[in-house]
């Protein structure tokens, strides 16, 4: 059985005085969950929110990071950045990152290989636009960006790897992808990697749902056969929504 994982991406928002304020009624509102909690502040309060997290269930991921070590990348930042600031995940190949910032699935495959080398999780990021949806190819773009996205990646560490599928037309809209069609994705995502790694490794991959999840809409989600966790903007910057999420996450 694979438990739930929800993570919260926060995007560019919040000082460091207000990810303290988020942070602390998040810590005080969260009652018992099986499911994994994850939050991916801005790289500015990183170090706070590791600190305030100390002892409690919520992890910490970041938003991004750059395939190299160190060296003449300015403004980027590297794994082990990251993991010197207490991240155990790393969201990767986000949609706004391929859409502002031109992001190919051959360099977030690079990416992918620095997290997994670094002890990093790797949230890898799939999903098609709304005129790929319209076309009709979903799948070839979903599948595209996860053969890519995976290449020269073992089984072994596939296992370990957290796929969120989100249809960008969902990302910021409003508009979510109804249960059944989140499910025919997500079945499909898991298809892929058993045929790439096996069945055993297939079951295992956590595959979440990301666009416009909210308390109302999360429930019904999460109780898909193949919706393992939730990726959540918008519906993150809010304790109480963001705790409504988590308390519909059940196995
Ligand atoms: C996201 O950006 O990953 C996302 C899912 O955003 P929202 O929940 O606001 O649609």
């Amino acid at each position: 059985m694979r438990n739930k994982v929800i993570a919260g991406n926060w995007k560019m928002n919040y000082s460091i005085e207000e990810s303290v304020k988020l942070i602390s009624e998040l810590k005080q509102g969260l009652t018992e969950t099986d499911a994994k909690v994850i939050i991916c502040p801005p790289f500015t309060s990183l170090e706070t929110a590791n600190a305030l997290l100390k002892g409690s269930k919520i992890e910490l991921g970041a938003q991004n990071m750059h395939n190299e070590t160190s060296g003449a990348f300015t403004g980027d930042i590297s794994a082990s950045m990251l993991k010197s600031v207490g991240c155990k995940y790393v969201i990767l190949g986000h949609s706004e990152r391929r859409a502002i910032f031109g992001e190919s699935n051959e360099f977030i495959n690079k990416k992918v290989h620095k997290a997994l080398s670094e002890n990093l999780v790797p949230i890898l990021c799939v999903g098609e636009s709304l005129e790929e949806r319209e076309k009709n190819i979903t799948k070839d773009v979903v599948k595209n960006q996860l053969v890519v996205g995976l290449d020269s990646v073992s089984a072994e560490q596939a296992e370990g790897i957290i796929i969120a599928y989100e249809p960008v037309w969902a990302i910021g809209t409003g508009k979510t992808a109804s249960p059944a069609q989140a499910q025919e994705v997500h079945e499909f995502i898991r298809s892929l990697i058993s045929e790439k790694y096996g069945q055993e490794t297939a079951e295992k991959v956590i595959i979440q749902y990301g666009g416009s999840v909210k308390p109302d809409n999360a429930s019904e989600l999460l109780s898909q056969k193949d919706i393992d966790g939730a990726l959540v903007g918008g519906a993150c910057l809010k304790a109480d929504s963001f705790l409504g999420i988590i308390k519909a996450a059940k196995n």
